[in-house]
This record gives structure tokens, C-alpha cells and sequence, in this order.
């Protein structure tokens, strides 16, 4: 009997899944397997939003698994010497991982390679898993990665996908290899109070909500704080629940502007992959550096009020409070709540993208990191000091104040627009209300900014 193993990383479904496909073309048997591994546990990265989310993806995915005839294989530790000992215990002749950017899963793969080669056994990473358009997939002439997103997007749109693939029908795992229990999700203590729930089944039925009810209305839409009209897909793609090619496959077969719109941001997904792929480094330094000597001042108590949503501007305390609620948050509020941190307090953006990576159950160290250096113009935004002020902010994309009357109840009594400005309503009214001053003076923030960047 020949046996292949897959090992399950960021792609933690059965549908749509090339490593899985090549395992049971290629073998008589197939060892699906998942390591807890101990290094992602020390790292701080394992937080308990994810941990609870990842929690029941696996327990979905053995469940899958058993629907099928077979179930998954749960080890904990050092995950190459875990993979190895697997292979050495099934005389497994090779080994099936998804291709992913991060230097961690970089260093990853060559340790596997090292290892298995030494034992014998080959492995055989798969691209276009974890992503729709492998990084390196499209470059341009003179580089190994897109800077600049426009002209990403149009090669990758150009790029040619390759077709959806149905999960098996049946899969044929050894008798006798020895498993941990699945990890459940009530182990897990401190997740947010509203937490989202993963699994691939859940992920299915939402993309399938979303292409019948949320998808023609997107482009419109999507800006809308509180019509809360995105597709909340983030944290089954993190996990692999869902694949980004069939996402964009069904999309595409949609059609429509809203569907366009949705795939232009599934790209930006696969740009910031690109990115960071090509710059392992720009996950913790500037990607461009514009020589900033971030505020130190007061900052430690400018930063804890940002992060318990209490700075004095609804529409930023909304948002950051959704975070804390929810474990993740509308698209407009993380633009404007990090360029809160980074511009208007001018504090580090590795500062507000460690919180964020904290609590974010879509937390993605490429997604999160390339995103906060955009903006806090250190990445790959071509307009690096545009500055978004929060109140403007908060009439064009919650013009009736509904998202922060959800998120700041001290302010639920507040009716329309002047929400956004609490600190103009009458003094009596004014003293009744539990919510701070503003922590910060928004024209003397935008001069001290433009100051610190050398504009003026
Ligand atoms: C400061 C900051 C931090 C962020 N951190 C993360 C993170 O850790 N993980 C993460 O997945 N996204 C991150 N994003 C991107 C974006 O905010 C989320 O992907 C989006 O809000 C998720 O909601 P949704 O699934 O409803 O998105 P939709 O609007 O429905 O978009 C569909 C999918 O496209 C992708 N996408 C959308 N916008 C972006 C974007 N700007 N960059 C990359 N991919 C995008 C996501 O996978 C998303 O699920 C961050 C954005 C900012 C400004």
C-alpha cells in the first residue's frame, strides 16, 4: 500500500484542495495531518480568537474527513519532527503542504525539504491554494514583486485560473496511527464576546449567502460602516476554509459590478502575499522608509485609550470596539482607526498592528502588516501622507451615526449626524454623557504630522 501525507496548514478544507487531490491520485492511502505547532504557540501569534476559530475548522474538517470514510491526524510539537515521524510510522513516500509566503512558513518548507530528503520521502508544495495568483506568479520586468496595486491587478486579472476541484468523495486513511483529540473551542478562555464561527461548512454557506444576497449590492455597498455589507469571508480565507480560487471563480461566473468589486479585493489579498513574499522583512520593518521618529510622549496613554475606544472621536471608539467585540472589523473602520494611531497620534504602526494581530480573527501577518505600513504610508500606498480626518470619515460612511450609536452606547441617545461630534451638543446635555473629551486636537495632529514629515 503506498501512502502520501497531507500536511494542513492555512487551508483547512476538502473542497478545492490540490494537495488533497494529488495525495489520493497518487496513493493508496492518505494521511491528513495537523501540527500544533509549538513554535506558532510561543510566539504570541496563537491568540484566542484564532485559536477558537482554528478550533472548529479542524473539528469541521475531521468531521469532513469522517463523512468520507477517513479522519484527520492531530500531532503536537516540533511540526518537521512531527511530519517525519508520521512518515517514518506509515512509510509514507511523500509529503503534500500548500505554498505560503510568510518567512515563517518560508523556513518551514526548507527544514521539510532538509528532513524528508534525508529520510528519503519527497515533498511537493502546492501554489494556488492559500491564494487565488501564486506571488511570483506576475512580476513585473524589472522586479521579483508589484510595488504598486493598479498594475498587480491588471496582470493578475490577466492571469489564467486554474479550475475548481470537488472534494473527494472518499478518503482512504491507515489503520493505526496514533492522534491527539481534536482541540475543541470551549478550551479556549478570553475570545471576544461575538466571536465569529469557523469550519468549512459555515464557510460554504456563507460564500453561498453571499453570491445569492450580498454580492450585487458590494460595489455600492461596501463602504457603508453601518450596513455592515462585506462579505465577512476574511477569517474563513485566513484558515483555508474557503478557496480563494473558487471565490473568485464563482464570482467571475456571477458577474456584475459587484462582483468585480469583490474580486479586486480578493487581489489585494494576493498582493500583499506578493509583497511580503519577495520582502519577508516588511512584516515588522518599514517597507519604505519615511525616516519617522514616532511620538513617544504621552503616547503610552494616547495609545490606551485607542485601544479601549475611548479617544474622544466616535466613529474611531466604534470601531476599535467592534474589535474587541467582535475579534474583527469593518474594512473602514481599520483605515480610519490605524491612521488614527499612525497619523493623528503619530505613533509606530507596529504599535497598532501588534493590538490589531491580537485580537483580528482574520489576523494575517501579511494582510495586517502590509496593510498597516499603507496606511501609515511606510508601504505601498502612492499617496503615503494623505491624512484621513476621522470626522469626515465619519459623515461619509456612517452618515446617520447608526454604526456608532451600535458600537458607543454612552452615545445611543445622540440622534443623527451629531453623533459624530459630541463635543458640539449644549453643555447640559454634554455633562450627562460618560464619554471622554477628544484626546487629541485634530488640526494641531495634522500640523505636527506634516512637521514630522518634513511638508511643511
Ligand atoms: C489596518 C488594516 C489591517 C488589516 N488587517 C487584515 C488582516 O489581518 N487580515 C485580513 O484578511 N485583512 C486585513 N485587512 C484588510 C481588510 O480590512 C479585511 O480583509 C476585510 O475588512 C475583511 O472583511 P470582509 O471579508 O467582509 O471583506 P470584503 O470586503 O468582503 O472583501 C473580500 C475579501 O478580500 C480580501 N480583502 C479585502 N480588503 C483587503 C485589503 N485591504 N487587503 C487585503 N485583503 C483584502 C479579504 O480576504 C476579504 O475577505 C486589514 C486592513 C487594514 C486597513
Amino acid at each position: 500500500m503506498s501512502v502520501h501525507v497531507v500536511l494542513f496548514t492555512c487551508d483547512l478544507r476538502l473542497h478545492d484542495h490540490p494537495p488533497l487531490a494529488a495525495a489520493r491520485a497518487g496513493a493508496d492511502e492518505v494521511v491528513p495531518l495537523f501540527v500544533r505547532d509549538q513554535r506558532i504557540g510561543r510566539s504570541g501569534f496563537a491568540v484566542p480568537n484564532r485559536s477558537a476559530f482554528l478550533a472548529d475548522c479542524l473539528a469541521g474538517l475531521d468531521a469532513g474527513l469522517r463523512d468520507r470514510g477517513g479522519r484527520l491526524v492531530v500531532r503536537s510539537g516540533d511540526v518537521v519532527a512531527e511530519v517525519c515521524r508520521v512518515v517514518t510510522e506509515t512509510g509514507a513516500d511523500e509529503v503534500h503542504l500548500a505554498g505560503s509566503p510568510s518567512a515563517y512558513a518560508q523556513s518551514r518548507e526548507r527544514r521539510l525539504r532538509e528532513e524528508l530528503t534525508a529520510q528519503g520521502c519527497r515533498l511537493t508544495v502546492h501554489q494556488e491554494v492559500v491564494h487565488a495568483v501564486a506571488p511570483g506568479a506576475v512580476t513585473p520586468a524589472s522586479s521579483d514583486h508589484f510595488a504598486v496595486f493598479t498594475p498587480y491587478f491588471r496582470r493578475w486579472s490577466g492571469h489564467p485560473l486554474r479550475g475548481v476541484l470537488r472534494a473527494p468523495r472518499q478518503v482512504a486513511v491507515p489503520d493505526g496511527i496514533g492522534s491527539e483529540s481534536v482541540p475543541r473551542r470551549s478550551a479556549v478562555k478570553g475570545t471576544s464576546p461575538e466571536l465569529a464561527r469557523g469550519g468549512e461548512k459555515e464557510a460554504r454557506a456563507r460564500l453561498a449567502d453571499w453570491l445569492r444576497g450580498g454580492l450585487d449590492a458590494y460595489a455600492d455597498r461596501h463602504d457603508d460602516l453601518a450596513g455592515d455589507a462585506t462579505s465577512r469571508l476574511s477569517p474563513h480565507l485566513h484558515f483555508g476554509t474557503l478557496s480563494p480560487v473558487e471565490c473568485v471563480q464563482r464570482a467571475r461566473g456571477h458577474g456584475g459590478e459587484g462582483a468585480d468589486a469583490f474580486v479586486r479585493q480578493v487581489a489585494w489579498r494576493d498582493f500583499h502575499h506578493q509583497v511580503l513574499a519577495a520582502r519577508p522583512k516588511a512584516s515588522f520593518y518599514d517597507y519604505r522608509t519615511r525616516h519617522d521618529h514616532w511620538r513617544q510622549d504621552a503616547a503610552a496613554e494616547d495609545v490606551a485609550a485607542w485601544k479601549e475606544g475611548r479617544t474622544g472621536y466616535p466613529i474611531v471608539d466604534a470601531a476599535m470596539r467592534q474589535l474587541t467585540q467582535q475579534g474583527w472589523m469593518h474594512n473602514r473602520g481599520r483605515l480610519l482607526a490605524a491612521s488614527f494611531l499612525a497619523k493623528t497620534l503619530y505613533t509606530d504602526w507596529r504599535v497598532g498592528a501588534r493590538h490589531f494581530l491580537d485580537l483580528l480573527v482574520d489576523g494575517d501577518v501579511a494582510n495586517n502588516q502590509l496593510n498597516w505600513q499603507w496606511v501609515a504610508g511606510t508601504g505601498t500606498d502612492t499617496r503615503p501622507n494623505r491624512v484621513l480626518n476621522p470626522v469626515a470619515q465619519a459623515r461619509r460612511y456612517d452618515p446617520d451615526g447608526a454604526y456608532v450609536r451600535r458600537w458607543v452606547p454612552e452615545l445611543a441617545d445622540v440622534e443623527g449626524p451629531a453623533v459624530h461630534r459630541p463635543w458640539t451638543l449644549p453643555d447640559k446635555r454634554r455633562s450627562g454623557l460618560d464619554y471622554p473629551e477628544p484626546i487629541v486636537d485634530l488640526s494641531d495632529a495634522l500640523d505636527h504630522f506634516r512637521q514630522a514629515r518634513g511638508l511643511n
